[in-house]
């Protein structure tokens, strides 16, 4: 698939805010800084489509981009900054929660987590969370450029025994640098989309 637009459409926190109409869409979810912005630039070949931000937990919107007219991307809020208070967790559970169990437009989930750490208690729980939902879900290793090809390939068996993915389930080492993994995450979202 070849890009050739991708545009902010709403913001939302609240089903009622959701884009109306049928296009399918694809979300993408992981902790705050675990380059989420970036992965949604490099994929859309914008420089900044999602805000790269240092400061991670201000984005707390569900954030909708239309992509080549056709479907969505979907920017769900990090989770996991720890500055954040328990009610905003709450919140943060709630706008997600409704989220994934009350959209018919989503097709698949791209659950991003950090190359270099094992995934977190959170990221565990989210993973089981949308495997329980029946949402399809394909994990990202990100920031994968940072790492040697050995540890790479080391950290790709930890997140695969620790979320714990299945023989099936996918796993793609993805850089925002150099745009490594790429073309294999455009395959994902088209098959998902069915476009
Ligand atoms: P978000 O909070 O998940 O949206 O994360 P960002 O996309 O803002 O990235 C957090 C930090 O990690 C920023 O300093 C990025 O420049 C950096 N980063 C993100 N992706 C990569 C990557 O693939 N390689 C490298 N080297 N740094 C990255």
């Amino acid at each position: 698939m070849k890009i050739t637009s991708a545009e902010f459409v709403a913001s939302a926190v609240k089903a009622a805010n959701y884009p109306a109409g049928e296009l399918a869409e694809v979300a993408l979810a992981g902790r705050s800084n675990v380059g989420k912005s970036s992965l949604l630039n490099k994929v859309v070949n914008r420089k900044a489509l999602a805000r790269t931000s240092n400061t991670p937990g201000r984005t707390r919107l569900i954030n909708f981009f239309l992509i080549n007219g056709q479907f969505h991307l979907v920017d769900l809020p990090g989770y996991g900054y720890a500055r954040v208070s328990a009610s905003e967790r709450e919140n943060w559970g709630k706008m997600i929660e409704s989220y994934l169990t009350g959209r018919k437009n989503l097709k698949g989930i791209l659950l991003l987590i950090d190359s270099r750490h094992p995934p977190t208690a959170q990221d565990i729980q989210v993973f089981g969370w949308f495997k329980d939902n029946g949402i399809p879900v394909a994990v990202v290793a990100t920031k994968a450029d940072k790492m040697s090809r050995s540890k790479l390939l080391r950290s790709m068996q930890t997140i695969r025994k620790e979320l714990p993915l299945a023989g099936e389930d996918m796993l793609t080492p993805f850089s925002a640098e150099t745009g490594q993994g790429r073309e294999e995450l455009l395959s994902i979202i088209e098959q998902w989309v069915n476009i």
